[in-house]
């Protein structure tokens, strides 16, 4: 039998990286296009998949496909995210061995479509029956129900996730699904209220308008339920319609608008403008209006057990509505999180057995804008991580392999990372925390102290300085060298969306709401319950539920997508060449192709390595009776490879050079 190594054979350019003669990032870029322009969106890097987004269906993703690379080595076929998909599942199926998918790119590189790609290829492939199936759907469904209310239409992307997302499947000894668990990461709440020119709102809020028209809400509810993701994953039909009356309710929120009425005393007070507006969100969500009414004229603050209500300015009453619907919005995104989770978790009885765990990762890409903010700050937070973790965890990767294969390694070197984000994540988390003392500029100047600091200790270490700051520095701004570029922050903004206050009259009058969904979303609400303590900043927040999610990662066995994104017109067929060098200068590829090549550029298991070549030598062909290992190494011999070009490993050869493998397959062609 003739094993293929298509990575080799009828080839559009080359399908491995690894084994690019010469290798320069020129070459490199001619490569990926050479392959593009053939429709070949897949390339590897070793054991790493780059995908291109076509920005069109390619046919690659048949059942036919799937039945195609299931089963097989990974370098067997042509590049494909089946091929990984189905490593992945196998070695956690048959050894034993946790997985996580880490995908990342830009926005609009294709990150969410390959998470699905690769769902959908492991619900194929793997066990079947009537409970597994319902197992598998409601994992799948949870997609779209998700991306309704945690995507948008933005300028890169027109359906980009705002929120970040990682899944764990859960699967039983045999490799059948068990169900899952989903994180999620700070939903882009301020979409709710404003969004950049030429982009949307969350694409929920036009689905329930779409079907509106005449109808009253029940019958939208119903419409939308009838669209089967929700009620697939699991929720009642009730819960549907409370979930819209809250989807409703900010819409309704958002015509809420106040006149200032002079005061006596100078000053101005908010008055609601048309009271209609209230009247019908009252009625939506069962709260009484004069309720309402009061919670947005008067700010109460309790100190000391004394209660202090000031009246609310129109500015201020503006900024108390915003937060209200900013908040409503995002506790109902994780209240579906939770719900979805109710519905796909492992049950008791299987729970106690052991699980193999597939855990697929996808957060929102590096962002770059003219003007970033907070939420910038923290999409970045998150990319610059999961490129350390990646930096790490591919050198560790290496390094085990060569420990187990017993393969001696000599070049080796190690690859450190600077992490100034860390004093920045730091202060922004602890500099907030100091109610009503800390503004924007104060904040910036602690942080300029804490980064100067950081900086003059780390410069001994180091010479990349992370935390740039110059004299063209515009005012009330700072700068940060991230791996995939520098990018200035406007700290306007900042330690608000951090401390992402919302009035507890607000609350309280949640509370009171006659809607068990509302009440439960806003706890603290409850008179019975009043806790003084602040809640933990976003920037607090998140930044633990990263290091948890890293903490995760790393007891896992790592394999990498890495998404580029072809163009910026989110058209199929260009290629713009600057855009595509660019994203394999920051996300390292041409390191990561160095690394690999640093030991041995190419391995292979020593069965299909006989297989292929057995027919250059006399002794091997055409059957080798021995061990596989014994064939190739009278092989290699009589081919005369010389001895350092490669090393034999437990179960696999390892290659040097890839010029030995060339030469190889020279010799078969002859
Ligand atoms: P964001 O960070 O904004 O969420 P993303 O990396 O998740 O971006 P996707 O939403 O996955 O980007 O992809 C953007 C669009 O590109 C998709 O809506 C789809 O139209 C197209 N696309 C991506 N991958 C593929 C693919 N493999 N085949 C066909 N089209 C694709
Ligand atoms: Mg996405």
């Amino acid at each position: 039998m003739e094993v293929k190594t298509s990575l080799l054979d009828n080839m559009i350019g080359v399908g491995d990286m690894v084994l690019l003669e010469p290798l320069s990032e020129d070459s490199f870029l001619e490569n990926l296009k050479n392959r593009f322009d053939h429709n070949e969106i897949y390339t590897y890097i070793g054991s790493v998949v780059i995908s291109m987004n076509p920005y069109r269906s390619l046919p690659i993703y048949t059942p036919d496909k799937v039945e195609e690379y299931r089963n097989r080595n990974f370098y067997e076929l042509s590049p494909h995210i089946y091929a990984l998909a189905d490593e992945a599942y196998r070695s956690l199926r048959d050894q034993d061995k946790d997985q996580c998918i880490l995908i990342t790119g830009e926005s609009g590189a294709g990150k969410t479509e390959a998470s699905k790609l690769v769902m959908s290829y492991v619900a194929a492939v793997c066990g079947k029956g009537q409970e597994v199936n319902k197992v598998k759907e409601q994992l799948l469904q949870s997609n779209p129900v998700l991306e309704a209310f945690g995507n948008a239409k933005t300028v890169r992307n027109d359906n980009s996730s705002r929120f970040g997302k990682y899944m764990d499947i859960e699967f039983d000894f045999k490799g059948d699904p068990l169900g899952g668990v989903i994180s999620n990461y700070l939903l882009e709440k301020s979409r709710v209220v404003k969004q950049p020119r030429g982009e949307r709102n969350f694409h929920i809020f036009y689905q329930l308008l779409s079907g509106a028209s005449d109808d009253t809400l029940s019958n939208i509810s119903i419409s939308i339920f009838k669209m089967n993701a929700m009620q697939i994953v699991g929720f009642m039909e009730d819960e549907v319609q409370s979930v819209l009356e809250l989807v409703a309710a900010v819409l309704k929120l958002g015509n809420i608008e106040f006149k200032p009425e002079s005061r006596c005393n100078g000053t101005d007070e908010s008055r609601i403008k048309d009271k209609n507006d209230l009247k019908e969100m009252c009625e939506l969500l069962g709260i009484e209006q004069s309720v309402l009414e009061r919670a947005f004229s008067y700010r109460t603050v309790e100190a000391k057990m004394e209660k202090v209500s000031t009246t609310l300015n129109v500015a201020q009453a503006y900024y108390a509505r915003d937060a209200l619907a900013k908040n409503l919005y995002s506790r109902l995104f994780s209240w579906l999180v939770t719900r979805i989770n109710e519905s796909i978790k492992v049950s008791n009885a299987q729970a106690k057995t052991r699980h193999k765990v597939m855990g697929v990762l996808d957060i929102y890409g590096f962002e770059i804008f003219e003007d970033n903010s907070f939420e910038q700050f923290i999409i970045n937070y998150c990319n610059e991580k999961l490129q350390q973790i990646f930096i790490e965890l591919t050198l560790r990767e290496e390094q085990e392999e060569y420990v187990r294969e017993k393969i001696a390694i000599t070049r080796w070197f190690y690859i450190s990372v600077f992490n100034m984000l860390y004093a920045c994540t730091y202060t922004i988390s602890h500099e907030c925390l100091r109610p009503g003392t800390v503004t924007d500029e104060t904040f910036l100047d602690k942080l300029n102290t804490v980064c100067a600091e950081h900086q003059h200790f780390e410069s001994r270490l180091s010479k990349n300085s992370k935390f740039l700051t110059d004299h063209s520095l515009p005012h009330s701004c700072f700068r940060i060298q991230h791996y995939a570029g520098k990018v200035l922050y406007r700290v306007e903004g900042f330690v608000d969306k951090n401390n992402d206050l919302l009035y507890r009259d607000l609350s309280q009058a949640m509370y009171k709401a006659n809607h068990s969904l509302i009440k439960q979303l806003f706890p603290e609400g409850n008179p019975a319950k009043v806790n003084l303590k602040r809640p933990p900043t976003a920037g607090f927040q998140f930044r633990a539920s990263v290091g948890t999610l890293m903490r995760n990662l790393q007891t896992k066995n790592p394999n990498y997508i890495r998404c580029i994104k072809p163009n910026d017109k989110k058209a199929s067929h260009i290629f713009t060449e600057s855009l595509v060098r660019h994203q394999v200068r920051y996300l390292g590829l041409m390191e990561n192709v160095r690394v690999r090549r640093a030991g041995y550029a190419f391995r292979q298991a020593y069965e299909p390595c006989l297989e292929r070549y057995k027919m250059l030598c006399k002794r091997t062909w055409p059957h080798w009776r021995g061990p596989a290992r014994e064939g190739v190494e009278v092989l290699m011999a009589d081919l005369q490879v010389p001895a350092e070009e490669f090393s034999y490993g437990r179960s696999k050869i390892f290659i040097r050079n890839p010029r030995t493998l060339f030469f190889l397959e020279e010799r078969r062609r002859q």
